[in-house]
């Protein structure tokens, strides 16, 4: 099939666009004066016309020969013969007729020919009239004897000529007029594709027109339709008229090459439709500017642009504002309190307590029901102008804006604690939850990441007081933080820079009247700028930094060398207890690593003690269990430190493979003052006894102490009655005078020695 309608298709297609049949044919006939279908006069004189015709073509083809646009058309030799015998052609059917259709769709055809070859009418009709002139001359020559005959010849030739140039113009004008009409079908055609609404504005006169589509899209009828630039303007809304103004401005005047703008235009049920206007101005016939172009809905692309917004600035699960639309909130009201006289605001940092247990123990779903309920709670708290953001994970934000006082927003915090006093409903399952918020009030930080970890900051203190707990930023606060920065800082390097010291006290039998050291405590020490540092100034930090892990492997190896090389100089049974943190149980291998300790050091795994906390039990993490057994199986005692300050879970006696109990200080000490607390060391210290486990009573200081534990039958005893911490070198005599000494004489030597 070819692109291109070849000829005899548009033959056809112009012959219907003519309306050329056979009546027509006949009026034209009529009009031009011919009577019949042939023209007698000059079928009589056919030959002399033709041989004419031979010395009029020749002269007609150097006259055309003057123009470059037929002389190119005639440059090469042989298309110069074959269109001279063409127009020999033309000219014999000329003369000879019939004057008929199959005649006139030739002529058609020629015309079309021509005009396809882009030929303009112009030379045609000089060419027809360079013809009649020449022949007009020729045949008063020709026929000079016989001047009537000669001038009914012109006259017959004047007809049949007129007859082909009427036929000629009308094929070039139908050409014409059917390219067009091809035009305007594929525009129409492209713009029903496009489903755009035109427009066209006159801009001097400011009439305006519209398409149908134009308002089918705002369903308008042409009544209603704009008809001015103002009207049309006017179905913005008012910001956007402002945008639609400049723009066309800016285009008219040149300083932007086509008008585009996306704006809203209000349709005729009130409902503001997107639209995208295109244009471009141009002049008119007269010189007039027109500004025309299209205008396309763009109402289903704008709305999945705003759910693309939505999405990146809110959270999928409770539909709330994002972390970023919270620093982009949190950034605006900064600017807000810049001004003056501007009202009080505060972020508050909102962590959920225990989140992830929730999570791990009834599954996400559940996890994400909490999340929303909490939400939900929260949000009933505050005020319309506040604002709730999901900040990811289990933390919100909330930007208190517009409060009289700054205490306000301590008061926000405080009920939406309440709010959560009663449990949640998830799954059918009621579910009591808590809530930590660290407050902090704007005050003109220069960035909003600044507002936001101050209470992030107030938060982890808050936390760090427990669960449900409120926390307000404060400058002390900032410079605890500071301050614990630097410590942790400071301690990354101690071991390297070899600051640590183990200190060791004592660990005393008493039985029968008499003391014998069965052990010692290593315990830590910081040497930070000749300033000795407790440990319950730095141990937490390095358990938060996880440091905690390589110091206390290094605890290990120093201690059980240490008491290996006194169990060597004369103290032969020296028992070596030493503090566990839990991030150093978690370890991997942790087991192991003791017995490669204890074979490096050479000391027996009989004379090791560790000691751990009820806190570490309490995380239940299952290899603990695991590390534990595994530790005894090597011949490694357990000693539960602190006893009595935790839960005192007696589960975990049972549970856990433990061998000997620390009574903790804070208890046995007010203990001889205190019926209670008297009861209570007595229960601990014969459930020890029950258990067959040691019980090592710790901070002894007075002789009332003592007393009191003798008298409970409690035999081990650690504490300042006998010895204060102390370097190794200090403690080695000490630690023989305590060796099979009497007791009234080691505890008379043990106060001289405080
Ligand atoms: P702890 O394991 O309960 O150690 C006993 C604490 O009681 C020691 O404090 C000791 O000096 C103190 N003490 C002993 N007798 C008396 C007394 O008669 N009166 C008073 N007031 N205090 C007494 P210290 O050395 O400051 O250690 C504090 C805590 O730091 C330890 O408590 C232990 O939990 C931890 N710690 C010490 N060294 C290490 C270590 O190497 N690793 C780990 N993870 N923790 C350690
Ligand atoms: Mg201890
Ligand atoms: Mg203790």
């Amino acid at each position: 099939m070819s692109r291109v309608p070849d000829l005899k298709q548009k033959l056809v297609a112009m012959q219907r666009n003519l309306g050329l049949n056979p009546d027509e044919i006949r009026q034209r006939l009529r009009l031009l004066l011919i009577t019949e279908a042939r023209l007698p006069a000059l079928q009589e004189n056919l030959r002399q016309l033709d041989r004419v015709h031979l010395d009029c073509i020749h002269a007609l083809f150097i006259h055309l020969e003057q123009f470059d646009e037929p002389a190119q058309q005639m440059q090469e030799s042989a298309q110069l013969l074959q269109l001279q015998l063409e127009q020999q052609h033309y000219f014999r059917r000329m003369l000879r007729g019939p004057y008929d259709m199959q005649y006139a769709r030739l002529r058609l055809l020629v015309g079309l020919k021509h005009q396809g070859q882009g030929l303009g009418l112009k030379w045609y009709l000089g060419a027809f009239h360079f013809y009649l002139d020449y022949m007009h001359t020729a045949i008063r020559r020709e026929w000079a004897e016989q001047p009537l005959l000669a001038e009914q010849l012109y006259a017959s030739l004047l007809k049949a000529a007129f007859f082909d140039i009427a036929l000629t113009v009308d094929s070039y004008a139908s050409a014409d007029k059917m390219a067009l009409q091809a035009s305007q079908d594929r525009y129409s055609r492209a713009l029903r594709g496009a489903n755009d609404g035109l427009w066209e504005w006159h801009v001097e006169d400011d009439y305006l027109y519209v398409s149908e589509r134009w308002s089918a899209m705002l369903g308008l009828d042409s009544k209603h339709a704009p008809m001015s630039f103002e009207g049309w303007a006017d179905l913005m809304p008012e910001a956007q008229r402002l945008l639609f103004r400049s723009a066309v401005q800016a285009h008219l005047e040149g300083r932007q090459a086509f008008l585009h703008v996306e704006c809203q235009l209000r349709d005729s049920w009130g409902q503001l439709v997107w639209v995208l206007i295109r244009g471009v101005v141009s002049t008119d016939l007269y010189g007039k500017r027109l500004l025309a172009g299209s205008q396309t809905d763009i109402s289903q692309r704008k709305q999945a642009e705003q759910e693309l917004a939505h999405a990146t600035l809110h959270d999928s699960l409770t539909g709330l504002p994002n972390r970023q639309s919270a620093s982009q909130l949190i950034a605006q009201a900064l600017q807000r309190q810049r001004k003056p006289g501007a009202r009080k605001a505060a972020v508050l940092f909102i962590g959920l307590d225990r989140f992830k247990l929730i999570n791990d123990s009834l599954g996400h779903q559940a996890g994400d029901q909490v999340l929303i309920q909490v939400a939900n709670r929260i949000e009933r708290c505050l005020r319309p102008g506040d604002h709730l953001c999901r900040f990811g994970g289990d933390e919100y934000v909330v930007l208190l804006d517009d409060m009289a006082l700054e205490h306000d927003a301590e008061l926000v915090a405080k009920r939406i604690m309440q709010a959560l006093q009663y449990p949640l409903v998830v799954d059918g399952r009621r579910l009591s939850v808590s809530v930590s918020i660290g407050v902090a009030p704007l005050k003109g930080q220069d960035y909003h990441q600044d507002a936001l970890r101050e209470a992030d900051l107030a938060l982890y203190r808050a936390k760090a007081f427990g669960k449900s707990q409120l926390a307000l930023f404060s400058d002390r606060l900032q410079e605890e933080v500071h301050q614990r920065l630097n410590l942790e800082n400071a301690l990354s390097e101690a071991l390297s820079r070899k600051q640590f010291e183990l200190y060791y006290q004592p660990i005393v039998r008493v039985s029968a009247g008499r003391s014998k050291v069965v052990g010692v405590e290593a315990l830590l020490r910081w040497w930070q700028d000749d300033r000795l540092v407790p440990p319950d100034e730095f141990i937490s930090a390095l358990e938060e930094s996880g440091e905690i892990v390589k110091v206390g492997d290094w605890v290990l190896q120093q201690a059980c060398t240490q008491v290996r090389q006194w169990q060597q100089d004369g103290l032969p049974g020296l028992r070596c207890s030493v503090n566990l943190s839990s991030r150093q149980l978690q370890e991997a291998g942790f087991a192991r690593r003791v017995a490669q300790v204890l074979q490096e050091s050479g000391l027996p795994a009989t004379s090791l003690v560790l000691e751990i906390t009820e806190s570490l039990l309490m995380r239940d993490v299952p290899d603990t269990l695991a590390t534990l057994r595994e530790l005894e199986s090597m011949g490694v005692r357990i000693a539960l430190d602190d006893f009595g300050t935790g839960f005192s879970s007696l589960g975990y006696l049972h549970r856990y493979p433990l061998h000997i109990i620390k009574v903790d200080k804070s208890f046995v000490t007010k203990a001889p003052h205190d019926e209670r607390l008297k009861a209570i060391s007595r229960a601990i210290i014969s459930l020890g006894r029950g258990l067959e486990m040691d019980v090592v009573a710790e901070g002894i200081e007075t002789l009332e102490q003592m007393d009191f534990l003798q008298l409970e039958g409690c035999q081990l005893i650690q504490g300042y009655w006998f010895s204060q911490p102390q370097s190794a070198a200090l403690i080695h005599p000490v630690l023989l005078r305590l060796s099979g000494v009497s007791s009234e004489s080691v505890s008379a030597e043990a106060m001289l020695l405080q």
